[in-house]
């Protein structure tokens, strides 16, 4: 029985897939403050090391489990808390832009839920205004927010997707990720050279044509 759930969980974890776009979180996600967390965690984590037989009492060992527990909480995870979501605020299409805008090469720095290992690279983001535009620093926040969690990379851009296509009010967005998995890479198959691309749109990315143009404007080089 205790085999048969393992595998289970092996499989789960190469599946990738989530009905839901939200985050699951336990109802009191919330009720224990950063700092009491960290302290928590850090008594875990302390566990976990003395069990794989290292021992604790040596200088350069003695303070990993504060550096993980600090680095859970305030550093790769502080996406989980609503808190710290950016405010997206819009502003009207004064000058009435009604063409692509494309925000591209955005860093993706996040980890992967059934590992809590690295997931790095980069999201494009494209939208066609209607009435509404954004500050383009807030498609940054967004991603840099979402990627901070625990994450399986369609849901994350679905997540990115959803929220800006609420803040813009239309549908005419489009979220590309592509990234590197360390679970892929580092553990299981072990491959070094593949990656991950994710792609969600809507409204007038369905026409292959804009999907074309976005395309288009990724080969672009700049420098
Ligand atoms: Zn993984």
């Amino acid at each position: 029985m205790k085999e048969k759930l393992t595998e289970e969980f092996e499989s789960i974890g190469n599946m990738h897939y989530s009905a839901n776009t939200n985050t699951p979180l336990r109802e009191d996600a919330f009720v224990k403050t950063d700092d009491e967390k960290v302290q928590n965690i850090q008594k875990h984590f302390k566990a976990i090391m003395e069990e794989l037989g290292l021992d604790l009492t040596d200088d350069s060992l003695s303070g990993t489990p504060y550096r993980v527990a600090k680095m859970y909480v305030k550093e790769l995870f502080y996406g989980l808390n609503p808190e710290h979501k950016p405010k997206l605020s819009s502003f009207e299409n004064k000058y009435g832009y009604g063409k692509m805008l494309v925000e591209s090469n955005i860093s993706i720095d996040s980890s992967c839920e059934h590992h809590f290992l690295p997931i790095t690279g980069f999201a494009h983001v494209a939208y066609i205004p209607g009435e509404r535009v954004i500050g383009l620093s807030k498609i940054n926040r967004l991603v840099d927010y979402y990627a901070h969690r625990p994450q399986v990379q369609e849901r994350l851009c679905l997540q990115i997707l959803k929220d800006l296509q609420e803040a813009l009010n239309t549908e005419s967005v489009l979220v590309m990720i592509s990234s590197k998995h360390l679970c892929v890479s580092s553990r299981g198959i072990k491959d070094k050279s593949s990656y991950t691309t994710t792609l969600e749109y809507g409204g007038e990315f369905n026409d292959i044509n804009r999907r074309k143009e976005f395309f288009n404007c990724l080969n672009q080089k700049i420098d």
